[in-house]
């Protein structure tokens, strides 16, 4: 059986599930959504959290969540943005 962090679930992103990239992070629609843009920000460089996030890193990842906020509020009139950051430390 294949299993699904080795590679990490995320080097296999479906195609169709990518928003933007841009030199350091992707934005991607999650595979199991609990809002209907429901969408995850993920660093391209393999690291164990948040805190490890390079200062140029955080403002790409920042970069992309501004965009997705853009891109949707041209789809829904009251769009209301949460922003999480799931990690252990
Ligand atoms: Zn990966």
């Amino acid at each position: 059986m294949r299993d699904p962090n080795n590679p990490c679930l995320f080097c296999n992103i479906n195609s169709k599930d990518l928003i933007f990239d841009n030199e350091f992070a992707f934005a991607s629609f999650d595979s199991y959504p609990v809002s209907k843009y429901h969408s995850l920000i993920v660093p391209k460089r393999h690291i164990l959290d948040y805190f490890e996030l390079t200062n140029d890193e955080l403002l790409a990842c920042n970069d992309l969540i501004k965009k997705i906020k853009k891109k949707f509020k041209k789809k829904i009139k009251q769009l209301t943005v949460l922003i999480l950051v799931q990690t252990q430390v």
